[in-house]
């Protein structure tokens, strides 16, 4: 019983941490190049963005511009070792400082909670830019998240979370102005035959 709590607990605290790292590494890494490094701001602000704009654009308009829509496949496990010591951490604060049980425990949970949001990342992002029929696509979290998506495409520096918007709740980059975006989302969607 124990161990399904901290197990849950670091997991739900890996989730919340996910939502700040994911603002973080967008607004500081892929918006801008930083210490000379520009891979991301490349392949994102100045690629992803570029192709996909606030309108009409925001949704796939031709095939060869799929491969643009997801993170390089080597993305992942580079982000998720670069957040060892996150979840190292979490494993010593469960295992109060010892390599027992428990530590394992925290380390995996968190872990698994990484693995977790960036697969939701990617699967999100990739439905959200390729409209389908999909059986959440009516579904009013994902029109939300959605709508959340293309007013960043409008605002590069509003809207930073793609999968849990609670660091730009917390942060204050959560940009006003849903209700005409909605409108534009539900066209896009009608458009691509989702009723
Ligand atoms: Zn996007
Ligand atoms: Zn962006």
């Amino acid at each position: 019983m124990m161990v399904a709590l901290v197990a849950l607990a670091a997991f739900a605290s890996g989730i919340v941490y996910c939502s700040f790292f994911e603002w973080t590494l967008h607004k500081y890494l892929m918006h801008r190049p930083l210490l000379g490094f520009r891979y991301a701001f490349r392949a994102h602000a100045q690629t992803h963005h570029r192709i996909f704009e606030y309108e009409e654009t925001y949704s796939l308009q031709r095939d060869e511009d799929k491969t643009l829509v997801a993170m390089a496949w080597w993305n992942a496990p580079v982000i998720i070792a670069a957040n060892s010591p996150v979840w190292f951490g979490a494993g010593m604060i469960a295992g109060l400082g010892h390599f027992t049980a428990y530590f394992w425990v925290g380390a995996v949970g968190a872990a698994c909670s990484m693995v977790f949001y960036y697969a939701l990342y990617e699967s999100l992002h990739w439905c959200m830019h390729v409209p389908g029929h999909r059986w959440f696509s009516n579904s009013r979290w994902f029109k939300f998240l959605d709508d959340h998506h293309r007013m960043h495409h409008k605002r590069p520096m509003s809207n930073l979370n793609v999968v849990l918007p609670l660091a730009d709740l917390i942060l204050r980059t959560k940009a006003p102005g849903l209700p005409p975006v909605s409108r534009m989302a539900t066209e896009a969607r009608e458009a691509a035959g989702v009723s």
